[in-house]
């Protein structure tokens, strides 16, 4: 990752309230492009809220939010916009039960992009291979592995061409031994140079891949650092308690 390289992800003094409860509390990052960051950090202390601001699957209300020099607003314009740049990857993986593999992939491209039938799906079955499931386009996600299901949604992702995507714990809702064959994928896609938000605690995908480690507790990033610094040697006292107890 070069230092150079364009900011393709802001957050600017980013506050959030559910309610009274004050969910994100001035949260501050730059992200540039190619960039891969890993954040982490207890349950409830905001890294979903946090990613699903930037394609505003949740809206912030206090402070900037910029994706590829759009401001985000409210706008419904503004919002396609951002998430045509913004692919998401969710932990329940979110594909369509009565849809096939394939149609799953082609549904937003057809849709949205207005790309013909033909196109959609020969752009889907080469992502459908890039994950290496191909034989698989015509079955619906219930006759599929989680790791399986999972990498059906990373392809319908890409589909639409984004050029960051967020991954909100895609492999925790997986049987250990799915989970290598989703992160394989991951570290693929980071090794072919995409822009990357991983919401994960695998930390030896972090190792392999993160630019930055960035742990958050009780809405706020508390520390940011390089993966070898923060898992060897995390600076603050919540941080220590954090991977005291995953490890
Ligand atoms: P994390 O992903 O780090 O586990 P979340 O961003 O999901 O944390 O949630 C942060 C906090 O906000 C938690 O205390 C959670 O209970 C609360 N929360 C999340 N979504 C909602 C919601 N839609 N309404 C009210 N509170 C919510
Ligand atoms: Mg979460």
């Amino acid at each position: 990752m070069e230092k150079n390289q364009e900011i393709v992800v802001e957050l600017r003094d980013v506050n959030k309230w559910y309610g009274e409860f004050h969910v994100l509390k001035s949260v501050n990052l730059k992200v540039r492009k190619g960039e891969k960051i890993v954040i982490c950090g207890p349950s409830g202390s905001g890294k979903s809220t946090m990613i699903r601001c930037i394609n505003r699957l949740e809206e912030h209300q206090r402070g900037d939010i910029i994706v590829k020099d759009t401001l985000l607003t409210g706008d419904i314009k503004n919002i396609e916009s951002v998430r045509r740049d913004v692919g998401m990857v969710f932990q329940h993986f979110n594909l369509f039960p009565h849809l096939t593999v394939l149609e799953n992939c082609c549904l937003a491209p057809m849709w949205v992009k207005k790309i013909p039938r033909k196109d959609a799906e020969a752009t889907a079955m080469k992502f459908l291979e890039r994950v290496r499931i191909p034989d698989q386009a015509l079955k619906y996600p219930g006759q599929l592995s989680g790791g399986q299901q999972q990498r059906v949604a990373i392809a319908r992702s890409l589909c639409m061409n984004p050029e960051i995507m967020l991954f909100d714990e895609p492999t925790s809702a997986l049987d250990p031994e799915m989970v290598r064959e989703v992160l394989d994928v991951m570290v693929e896609l980071a090794s072919e140079g995409m822009t990357m938000l991983c919401v994960t605690h695998e930390m030896g995908f972090a190792k392999q891949v993160a630019d930055r480690v960035i742990f958050m507790d009780r809405g706020q990033i508390v520390e940011e650092n390089t993966p070898d610094a923060f898992f060897l040697n995390p600076q603050s006292e919540r941080g220590k308690l954090f991977l005291s107890q995953i490890l």
